[in-house]
């Protein structure tokens, strides 16, 4: 705009100056106005076509950006040309460009996930998959685009599966593949929440576990057949024991438990050595279970003793006698004689029968009255049998004398608390403890958990005696932690009897409080059988000890009957491996195999693993090598008075972990 002002004062002046001029200053004048003409109708007609050029950009952008192309640029746009719009625009562009990159790559994630994902509609019926889910199912995704999921879930799985699960949790089903396949996966869903109809439904992530179920069944296999005759081992024997009394109960038959014992078998072992005892094991057991009626159970409990389980016996019958007839016929098949290796060995046993419900009408009473007939016989030299008759069993009564005076013992506070160290298996250091009751009698010396917790647990004495170690494992941890010591978490066993308690959960959160423990700091133990006792509930009160922050851990795995899967539905954080497994992992491949199975699922679920009775160093480089996270075990120390501890946290915390040799040598 500059030329029209100095125009002006070009005329001016000359007007002023000459007016004898005139006629030239009017030539001049009206050149000028010309030119003023000119140089406007120039700057108004490029400002005109750089607006509608703009325009035109602007245009062809939105197109763009209409088709999906977000490459479209307007940021070149003059903002005080085409006004705010533009700028609106290069907004709205940058966001969606963001929006539909982040899409992208969600997708691109989705579609790269090793696990299967599946949307469905709300009504269930699936909208998209991911390749692995189409690998999974078996099916192309246009296949099974329309599909309702459930159809897909084999028959006897549908009633338990869910796609609407506010807590998102990891479950167990089984779809069907194209093939028709049962495939196994674990699986969680979720709602899509979304404003509009058309986005909402679920998604639903699942994963083959295939090889885990195997891996867990023969971890099942190995945990109760015995390797060397494939019998039920002693665990085993005992629940198939339990079913049988409770289906007798039932359906009003008898039983009978016979127990045998191979007369001197440490002579055979020792004069042709084990290989030759393991054959006499083996034909032992063939021999049982030639003669025996196929609803009979056989079990090897021990090295040279067996179980036998006569079921369905007709109660109009004289049982005695019969089962004495059969009980004799096994002694004398078992003793006729094997060839070995140009041998020839001659086998004898022993043998206690009792009776149920007559000597015992459950498995605590039946077994150790079979075994009581048992010592009887053998104390006859060889190749005797003993029925159970009531007079017996001194035992009985020392158990009654033992629960009053255990009674006694806890009303008058003679019972403590032990702590046994938990190992870091990384480092060696001490990572917190497990607190174990201990009861000792001035004639008797110390009376194992073993021995008088049952004892507890048959009156509501377990109660009052958990509650009371929890308070004292409170009250001992809130001394350490004003000593400058770190006691980690302290694990607290419990019994069924303690998780029935209608006020559990208040009575728990009362006594940690009482002393000003955190939770955090504390850890229950539980064992499969419990847990598995009433699922349901005990579901919900983990779930509770869980929110409220404390930790809880599966005691004995593998001794139980759960699978993994019914475990996992519970908040569970620790797995403990029972010290059965560990005790032989080092010289027996099935038992090794067990405990690193155990602890790769255990991991593969996220969990902490704790192998149990950790004796030699063997054991602990072995448990090493496959990355189990603590140990605790007599290498590491038996459980020791609560000062013992805190004095063991000191020395580490000074520098001077005893345990650090241990992990110096690899
Ligand atoms: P658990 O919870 O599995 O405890 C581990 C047991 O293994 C303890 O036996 C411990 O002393 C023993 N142990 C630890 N290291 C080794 C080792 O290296 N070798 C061998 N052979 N054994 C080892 P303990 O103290 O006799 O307790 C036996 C069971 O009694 C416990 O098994 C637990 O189920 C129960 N128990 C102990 N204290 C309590 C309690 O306060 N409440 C309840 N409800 N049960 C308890
Ligand atoms: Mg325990
Ligand atoms: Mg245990």
């Amino acid at each position: 705009m500059q030329p029209r002002p100095s125009l002006d004062v070009v005329v001016a002046s000359t007007a002023a100056d000459t007016a004898s001029t005139a006629p030239l200053v009017l030539l001049v004048l009206l050149l000028g106005l010309l030119v003023a003409l000119v140089i406007l109708v120039l700057v108004l007609r490029t400002r005109l076509g750089r607006r509608q050029r703009a325009a035109g950009e602007l245009t062809a952008a939105v197109e763009k950006l209409l088709q999906g192309n977000l490459s479209a640029d307007f940021s070149s746009s003059d903002p005080a040309e085409v006004g705010v719009l533009a700028q609106a625009l290069e907004r709205l562009r940058l966001s969606l460009r963001t929006a539909a990159g982040s899409r992208d790559y969600l997708s691109q994630v989705i579609a790269s996930m090793s696990d299967a994902v599946v949307v469905t509609h709300l009504d269930g019926a699936i909208a998209r998959v991911n390749p692995a889910a189409e690998r999974l199912l078996g099916q192309a995704a246009a296949e099974l685009r329309g599909q309702p999921l459930v159809n897909l879930v084999a028959p006897g799985q549908r009633s338990g599966f869910t796609l609407a699960d506010p807590l998102a949790r990891t479950r167990e089903t089984a779809f069907l593949n194209g093939a028709g396949e049962e495939v196994p996966v674990a699986y969680a869903a979720a709602e899509i929440v979304a404003d509009e109809p058309g986005a909402q439904g679920y998604v639903l992530t699942a994963r083959n576990i295939s090889e885990r179920k195997v891996a867990e069944q023969r971890i099942r296999y190995l945990a109760r057949i015995d390797a060397l005759t494939k019998v039920p081992n002693r665990m085993q024997f005992q629940h198939l024991l339990q079913r049988a009394i409770a289906r007798a109960r039932r359906g009003d038959h008898r039983l009978a438990l016979i127990y045998l014992d191979v007369d001197k078998f440490k002579e055979i072992n020792d004069t042709f050595g084990h290989t030759a005892g393991d054959f006499c094991l083996e034909t032992l057991t063939d021999r049982l279970r030639g003669i025996l009626p196929d609803s009979s159970v056989v079990g090897r409990l021990a090295g040279d003793e067996f179980g036998v389980i006569l079921d369905n016996l007709d109660p109009a019958r004289n049982l005695r006698a019969e089962v004495v007839a059969t009980t004799r016929l096994l002694q004398e098949t078992i003793a006729e004689p094997l060839h070995y290796q140009g041998h020839q060995l001659y086998m004898t046993t022993s043998a206690g029968v009792a009776l149920y419900p007559g000597d015992g009408n459950n498995v605590i009473d039946l077994i150790r009255n079979a075994d009581a007939a048992l010592c009887r016989a053998k104390r006859q030299g060889g190749g005797a049998l003993d029925v159970y008759h009531a007079d017996m069993n001194a035992a009985t009564v020392e158990r009654l004398m033992l629960k009053s005076r255990l009674r006694k013992a806890f009303e008058k506070n003679e019972l403590r608390v032990h702590y046994q160290p938990k190992i870091d298996l990384r480092d060696g250091s001490i990572a917190g403890a497990e607190a174990l009751v201990r009861w000792e009698l001035t004639d008797r010396g110390i009376v194992l958990p073993s021995e008088f917790i049952p004892l507890a647990e048959e009156s509501n004495m377990i109660v009052q005696i958990g509650e009371w170690v929890l308070d004292r494992v409170c009250s001992d941890y809130h001394r350490w932690q004003m000593t400058p010591v770190n006691p980690g978490r302290v694990a607290v066993n419990l019994s069924l009897r303690q998780l029935k308690q209608r006020d559990f959960i208040s009575r728990v959160q009362e006594i940690y409080g009482k002393h000003g423990v955190s939770p955090a700091n504390l850890e229950l133990e539980i064992t499969e059988t419990t847990l598995m006792e009433d699922p349901t509930r005990t579901l919900q009160l983990l779930d509770e000890l869980h929110n409220m922050g404390l930790q809880l851990a599966i005691d004995d795995f593998g001794t139980g009957y759960s699978s993994l899967s019914a475990l996992q539905q519970f908040p569970i954080s620790t797995l403990k491996i029972d010290q059965s497994f560990v005790r032989n992992a080092t010289t027996n491949h099935d038992q090794a195999t067990i405990v690193s199975m155990i602890i790769e699922m255990g991991h593969s679920l996220k969990l902490e693993v704790v192998a149990e009775g950790v004796e030699t160093e063997d054991q602990l480089r072995f448990l090493r090598a496959l990355n189990c996270d603590y140990a605790q075990g007599t290498l590491f120390g038996r459980a020791m008075a609560a000062d013992d501890f805190r004095d063991l946290l000191r020395d580490q915390a000074g520098g001077a972990g005893r345990y650090r040799p241990l992990f110096a040598r690899r």
